[in-house]
C-alpha cells in the first residue's frame, strides 16, 4: 500500500502509519500561510493519508467501491490539515462518521474520504455534555442514561456517530436530537475557522439542518454540545411505547425506557445486529413526504378507502406529512419485497436492504422502482433519506 504526504508518494508496510516530517515545503504550505491563525499549529505533525480504501467496510449497507484516498481524524488539528491537503491536491473531501446513512457507488470516490474519530464525553455538570463527533451516538445515549439525564434515551439504538446526528436531526419514537443540542462546533470550510453555532443557527427542522442543505459540505462538525434533564423524566410520546409500558404500574425509569426502545428496533431490524440481514441497509430509506391536504381525496380514491382513513400528521398550512411506509405498502412494496440481492426489509418496509453481494446498481433499481411505482399510484414522488457517495 501508499501512503501519499503532500505530493509525494511513499511505498509503506500495509496498515503502519507514518507521520510526514513536515508540510513546509509541500504544496499546502501557501494555504496555511493564507489561513491566518487557524492552522499554524498544523505545520510539523499530519495525518497520513492511504490510497485506495474499500468503503464497504465502513458503512452499514455493506455496499461501495474504494476512496482514492482515506484518512482518519482525531483531532480538529487532523480535521484542518485534512482540508489543507485536499485543497492543495484539488480533490473534493467527504466526510465519514458511522457510515449508516450512506450508499456509496460502486465506482467510489476520487476524492479524499475523511473518517471522523474525534473522542471524547465530557460531562460539564448539571446535565450538560460536550462530546467528539467520532463517538458512537448509541454509546452516548447509554452513558448519558446511566447517568439520569433524560432527553436523548429514545435515540437509543440508533447507529452512526456523534457527529452525524446534527447533520439530518436524527429522530426515532418522539424525540428529535435538536430538542436538545445546544450548539455545534464545527470547521468551517468558507471562512477556514472553527466555528459554534448555535442551535437556532444549525436550523433544525424534520430530517433536515443547515449541515444538509443550505451549507452542505460546508461544515465538518468535531464537537457537539448537548444540555440533557437531570432526574428528567422519560419521553413516552410514541404508540410504540406507550404500549410496551401499558401495563406497567409504576412511570419506568430511562433505562428502561431506552432498553424498550433497543428491543422494539431488534424486532423490526433496525438495531445494528452482528448476523442480522435486516439490519444491512441505511436505515429508513425514504422520507415521509409532505403534501398538500388537496391530495388527500385522490389518495383515499386510489386505495379505495375515505380521505380520513389516509394516515398523515399536520405539516404546517396547507400540507400534510404522510407515513412512507403506508404509501409502500399500498403500491405494492411490502416487506420482503424483491427477489435480487438488494431487497426491502422482513420486518421493515422503508428499509431496503443489502441481502449478500448487493451493488449500488442493485439498490438504485429497486429505489427507482418504488419511486415510479409509489408516483403513478398517488402521485406523490418519494425523496431518498440517505446520502449518495461517488
Ligand atoms: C439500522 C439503522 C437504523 C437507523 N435508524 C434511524 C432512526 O431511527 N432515525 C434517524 O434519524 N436515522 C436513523 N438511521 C440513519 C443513521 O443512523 C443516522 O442518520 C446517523 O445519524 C448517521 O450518522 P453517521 O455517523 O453514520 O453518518 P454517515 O452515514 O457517515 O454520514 C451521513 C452524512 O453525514 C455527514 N457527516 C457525518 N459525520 C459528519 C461530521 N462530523 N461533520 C459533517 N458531516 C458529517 C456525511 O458527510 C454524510 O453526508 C438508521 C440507520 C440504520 C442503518
Amino acid at each position: 500500500m501508499k501512503i501519499l504526504f503532500g505530493s509525494f508518494w511513499v511505498a509503506v508496510f500495509p496498515y503502519s502509519i507514518v507521520r510526514p516530517p513536515s508540510w513546509s515545503h509541500q504544496k499546502g504550505h501557501l494555504w496555511f500561510g493564507a489561513a491566518k491563525g487557524i492552522l499554524e499549529a498544523v505545520t510539523s505533525e499530519s495525518l497520513p493519508i492511504r490510497e485506495g480504501v474499500s468503503l464497504a467496510p465502513f458503512t452499514t449497507f455493506g455496499i461501495g467501491g474504494p476512496a482514492r484516498f482515506f484518512a482518519e481524524a482525531t483531532s480538529e488539528q487532523d480535521v484542518a490539515a485534512a482540508v489543507a491537503w485536499a485543497e492543495a491536491q484539488d480533490v473534493p473531501l467527504f466526510l465519514l462518521g458511522g457510515g449508516s446513512n450512506l450508499l456509496v457507488r460502486d465506482e467510489g470516490f476520487a476524492g479524499l474520504v475523511l473518517h471522523m474519530q474525534i473522542p471524547g464525553v465530557e460531562a460539564l455538570g448539571a446535565g450538560a455534555f460536550e462530546v467528539g463527533a467520532g463517538e458512537t451516538w448509541d454509546g452516548f445515549v447509554s452513558q448519558a442514561v446511566a447517568a439520569g439525564c433524560a432527553g436523548i434515551e429514545c435515540l437509543a439504538g440508533i447507529p452512526g456517530s456523534v457527529g452525524g446526528t446534527p447533520v439530518q436531526n436524527v429522530g426515532a419514537y418522539g424525540q428529535e436530537v435538536a430538542e436538545t443540542i445546544v450548539s455545534v462546533r464545527a470547521f468551517d470550510r468558507q471562512q477556514r475557522a472553527f466555528v459554534d453555532l448555535s442551535r437556532e443557527e444549525c436550523r433544525f427542522r424534520y430530517r433536515a439542518s443547515l449541515f444538509n442543505t443550505d451549507a452542505r459540505d460546508r461544515y465538518i462538525v468535531t464537537r457537539v454540545r448537548f444540555q440533557l434533564r437531570p432526574g428528567g423524566a422519560p419521553t413516552l410520546r410514541y404508540a410504540d411505547l406507550q404500549r410496551h409500558f401499558a401495563s406497567a404500574s409504576a412511570g419506568p425509569a430511562l433505562v428502561e425506557v431506552a432498553a424498550a426502545v433497543r428491543e422494539i428496533r431488534r424486532a423490526k431490524g433496525m438495531l445494528i445486529v452482528e448476523g442480522d440481514p435486516d439490519c444491512h441497509s441505511a436505515g429508513s430509506f425514504f422520507k415521509n413526504p409532505v403534501v398538500a391536504v388537496s391530495l388527500l381525496p385522490a389518495i383515499a380514491k386510489a386505495v379505495g378507502v375515505d380521505g380520513a382513513e389516509v394516515p398523515h400528521w399536520p405539516a404546517g398550512d396547507g400540507f400534510v406529512k404522510l407515513p412512507a411506509a403506508w404509501l409502500l405498502e399500498r403500491a405494492g412494496f411490502v416487506k420482503g419485497y424483491g427477489g435480487g440481492p438488494a431487497g426491502i426489509s422482513t420486518r421493515h418496509t422503508l428499509a431496503l436492504t443489502n441481502r449478500g453481494g448487493a451493488t449500488f446498481a442493485d439498490v438504485e433499481r429497486l429505489e427507482h422502482e418504488i419511486i415510479a411505482g409509489v408516483e403513478s399510484r398517488f402521485g406523490v414522488r418519494l425523496e431518498r433519506e440517505p446520502v449518495v457517495l461517488g
